[in-house]
């Protein structure tokens, strides 16, 4: 999955519209301490579904809304829009006629997150589920945040299959499996319900 633009609006310092432009090759993103960098790279977890403010280096979702600055007041939301190209037709059918796809998220202060794919309304989920499936998406292994190779090295067995399963692009699946699974219990449930009305019929 290539990605081609991400766009910030209010997002962490980010306080004004700003484009990076994802050419060909590689792409280096330099600054002084403290100019940014990092936020870019959490701007795009967070677009393809990062739920988790930790993540964010917040300790709330509403954190990643420009704070303001002495000079600045704070904003009242925050928008990240991430362009990927889909001439390969790698998305999900429904998108399947696109060459260009935008996923966009905003959030808004005491109204929590909306998320939109090519203008579209969408769930977190079908966002999240568009990523997973293609192998990467908030929790991607290709996102490397500072510290999180200590964290690898030092992790239990069974966190570190959980980055294996992301890298294999099987994340996805076991997210549909425990969903099919709440599924079954609550049809279960309904059928004991079921049974129960019909024993105090007979
Ligand atoms: P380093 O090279 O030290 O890792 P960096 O370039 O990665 O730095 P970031 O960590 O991305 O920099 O950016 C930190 C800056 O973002 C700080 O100046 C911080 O005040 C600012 N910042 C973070 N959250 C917000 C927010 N909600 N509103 C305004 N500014 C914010």
């Amino acid at each position: 999955m290539r990605f081609d633009k991400l766009r910030l609006n209010g997002f962490k310092s980010f306080v004004d519209p700003t484009d990076l432009v994802i050419r060909d090759g590689l792409t280096g993103v330099v600054g002084p301490n403290g100019c940014g960098k990092s936020n870019l790279l959490e701007a795009l977890r967070w677009v393809m579904g990062e739920n988790r403010p930790t993540a964010m280096r917040g300790e709330g979702m509403e954190d990643v809304i420009f704070a303001g600055t002495t000079r600045r007041g704070a904003r009242g939301h925050a928008e990240v829009s991430l362009t990927i190209d889909n001439r390969n037709r790698l998305a999900p059918a429904a998108l399947n006629d696109a060459d260009q796809i935008e996923i966009a998220r905003r959030i808004t202060r005491d109204a929590g997150s909306a998320y939109k794919i090519n203008g579209k309304e969408v769930r977190a989920r079908d966002v999240q589920m568009l990523f997973a499936d293609a192998s990467t998406g908030a929790h991607s292994p290709a996102l490397v945040r500072q510290g999180q190779i200590s964290e690898l090295i030092n992790a239990r067995p069974k966190n570190r299959r959980r980055i294996l399963e992301e890298a294999a692009g099987i994340s996805g699946l076991y997210q549909r499996r425990h969903e099919a699974e709440l599924k079954l219990n609550g049809a279960e449930t309904n059928l004991a319900r079921v049974d129960d009305t019909l024993e105090q019929l007979a």
